[in-house]
């Protein structure tokens, strides 16, 4: 009798433990999901951490996209290839930049070449090695890479890098957003 008794409450015990494995595995799991694909969205990000799609950095903007808040085509940086794989990996159409941030797109840093005093920070700070030279050199640009995120233009202790219009050219050129108010007259 005694015996019976034990493997009944270990069975009990077993079916316990299934049970709360089941229930937690269930209430676990969307969140993970949704981790998993923001993670998986933001290793397609460029990881400038600029700012230029209004999110802190490129995670919580991935984030956003995963929770549906964000649209695909607010990251500058990344341009056309960031919004091509990030619509294929969740399976919707491919949408043109955001004209609003697309603007941000024709710009790039130039550094003035007669103040640079050479002290490299801004060659550290630059997430996409767009900037050349050497300690104590003068330092450039190459405009070709350079993302628009300004990340060099605060170490630099001496002020020479701005940020200047890119010349416009037909494939950076954007047709700007209608303001807001405007009539056709006839
Ligand atoms: S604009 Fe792009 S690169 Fe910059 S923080 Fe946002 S996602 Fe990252
Ligand atoms: S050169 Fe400056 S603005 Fe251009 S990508 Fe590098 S850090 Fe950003
Ligand atoms: S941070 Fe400024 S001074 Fe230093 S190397 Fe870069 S451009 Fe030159």
């Amino acid at each position: 009798m005694q015996v019976t008794l034990l493997i009944l409450l270990l069975l009990f015990i077993i079916c316990m433990f299934v049970w709360l494995l089941m229930t937690s595995t269930t209430l676990v799991e969307p969140s993970l999901g949704k981790r998993d694909l923001s993670n998986r969205i933001n290793a397609l990000l460029p990881q400038t951490q600029c700012g230029k799609c209004n999110y802190t950095g490129c995670q919580p903007y991935a984030e956003a996209i995963s929770r549906g808040e964000a649209d695909i085509n607010l990251c500058p940086p990344g341009g056309d290839e960031t919004i091509k794989h990030i619509s294929s990996l969740l399976g919707r159409d491919y949408k043109p930049m955001d004209s609003e941030y697309a603007q941000q797109q024709s710009y790039v840093a130039l550094i003035d070449e007669q103040l640079c005093i050479g002290c490299v920070k801004c060659i550290k700070a630059c997430p996409v090695d767009a900037i050349i030279g050497a300690a104590k050199q003068m330092h450039t640009v190459i405009n070709k890479a350079c993302t628009a995120c300004e990340l060099c233009i605060s170490p630099c202790p001496v002020d020479c890098i701005q940020m200047v219009p890119v010349n416009v050219e037909i494939k950076k050129w954007v047709w700007t957003k209608p303001q807001a108010g405007f009539e056709i007259s006839t």
